[in-house]
């Protein structure tokens, strides 16, 4: 019981860590596994796949895994484009919020062709962020492939969150996650 009870406090002393937009690399040495776990650790890059998944989920399997694919493809450019420090991580981060507030709008619409897609190529900020604070280490492609591939996981498992929603929140389902995306990017702000 005394050791249950540690582990909530410690779990609550955790939760602004959590929410807080976007915590760093804590163990750049480790590679894969560092950029693997990353989104899972922060809301910020969690609800932008999880929520690209939701979005995706009414389209047809073609664009599930155009959607898919194009996640892949934006993260590794941000990755790219960030390492050269063209642009000041500032407007990473700033870029961050503007997919998620975007994506709550695409969210929170009538599904329409090509938003989707514009949406998921603003997943550039979310690699971005990254390259820009890991330029200097020389993991950093084994790290960009785990980010990816576990945004590909986030954004599967919206995929089914997008089958549930539809079972059973079919009217409300995609605004819900629209104003959790919303409010996920709003903390970003602060
Ligand atoms: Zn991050």
């Amino acid at each position: 019981m005394q050791k249950i009870n540690k582990v909530f406090i410690a779990l609550l002393a955790g939760l602004p860590a959590v929410a807080m937009a976007h915590p760093g690399h804590e163990f750049p040495e480790l590679g894969f596994l560092s950029g693997f776990f990353h989104p899972f650790t922060g809301l910020d890059h969690m609800s932008m796949a999880v929520g690209l998944g939701v979005l995706l989920y009414n389209a047809k399997q073609r664009w599930q895994l155009t959607g898919l694919l194009g996640l892949a493809f934006s993260l590794m450019l941000g990755f790219i484009v960030g390492t050269q420090n063209w642009l000041a991580s500032s407007a990473a981060e700033y870029g961050i919020v503007a997919s998620l507030l975007f994506l709550a709008y695409t969210l929170w619409r009538k599904q329409e062709s090509l938003l989707p897609m514009a949406t998921v190529s603003l997943a550039v900020f979310h690699g971005m962020a990254h390259g820009t604070e890991l330029s200097g280490h020389g993991h950093w492609a084994a790290l960009m492939l785990g980010m990816v591939s576990a945004m590909a996981i986030l954004y599967a498992a919206g995929l089914g969150l997008g089958a549930l929603l539809q079972r059973f929140l079919p009217q409300q389902g995609r605004k819900i996650v629209a104003a959790l995306v919303a409010l996920v990017g709003f903390i970003g702000l602060a």
